[in-house]
């Protein structure tokens, strides 16, 4: 009802109100639901780890020996700018993981308050994007070299985005993809995509690849998880890690790659014992079964 009413708005109308929602958005969110942290992820990289939103997480990735900078999905550019101010790092680029308006949805006045930045994405529906990217392609921020993975099936144009330097573990921002524990809802593709990003790309990756996701979902996700395996111990260890962060309000991200490929059933449509829990004999129909049955899973 809201969005037929809003279609209809002339343009210059739609952009007010939706400055003066995500104002009031911003408001809402000053109560925030994690802590921002900071994570070394190698001797040339570190992530200030910002939240947003009810579930959201942004992220500052900065270059060590530059402090050249790029900034993963900045929903709330107030937030995104006060982190660069304050690590005093010069931010150069957007990375857009999908159009979705609680990832792209700052871009636009990210750009107008800081003009100049590229907009990295894999879809034309992403506001002020400038640098349109498909699977394989690499750019760099500072000495940081980042490679665009196309994952889609949350949206059409999901790009994750593998950030690293030469003999040093990596980071992958996964956005709505791939979460700790769980994956994203299939909203604009199939099981087949779904089970080409989280086995064959994501799962290809190094384990000690660390994991950057989108949202705080995780311990919901492990509720579903150990409701598929439950008597897999390294989920049950997660799990109770995951509870203590909770506790203290500290962020579950970042993940591993490894950690994932242990724990998350998304990840691991092949093992017998998640085939077995849906009832099917291989891995996308297990993937398609435990999806649906997460839609409408209660707890
Ligand atoms: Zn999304």
């Amino acid at each position: 009802m809201f969005s037929a009413v809003f279609r209809s708005l002339p343009n210059c109308v739609a952009q007010r109100l939706t400055a003066a929602y995500f104002r009031a958005i911003t408001f809402r969110s000053q109560g925030l639901h994690s802590l921002s942290t900071t994570e070394q992820v190698s001797k040339k990289m570190r992530v200030r780890v910002l939240p947003a939103l009810q579930d959201n997480y942004m992220y500052l990735v900065i270059d060590e020996e530059t402090q050249k900078a790029m900034i993963v999905d900045p929903v709330n550019p107030s937030t995104a700018l006060e982190a660069v101010q304050e690590e005093n790092v010069s931010l150069t680029s957007v990375l857009t993981t999908h159009h979705h308006w609680d990832h792209a949805g700052g871009n636009e006045e990210l750009v107008k308050r800081h003009p100049g930045l590229e907009v990295y994405g894999g879809d034309d529906r992403i506001p002020a994007l400038t640098k349109k990217v498909s699977h394989g392609n690499t750019f760099s921020v500072g000495k940081l070299q980042i490679e665009a993975l196309f994952t889609p099936c949350h949206t059409a144009g999901h790009i994750c985005f593998l950030v690293s330097s030469p003999g040093e573990p990596s980071a992958v921002f996964t956005g709505d993809t791939l979460f700790i524990g769980g994956c994203g809802r299939f909203f604009e593709g199939s099981p087949e995509q779904m089970y080409k990003a989280l086995v064959e790309i994501l799962g290809n990756l190094p384990d000690d690849t660390k994991v950057f996701c989108g949202h705080e979902y995780t311990v919901a996700n492990y509720k579903f998880a150990k409701h598929v395996e439950p008597h897999n111990n390294d989920l049950l260890e997660q799990d109770a890690r995951a509870k203590q962060k909770r506790e203290r309000q500290e962020p579950t991200v970042p993940s591993t790659i490894g950690i994932e490929k242990l724990t998350n059933p998304f990840m691991r449509v092949c093992e017998s014992s998640v085939q077995e829990h849906s009832g099917q004999h291989d891995p996308i129909a297990t993937m398609q079964h435990i999806r649906r049955e997460k839609d409408n899973f209660k707890g």
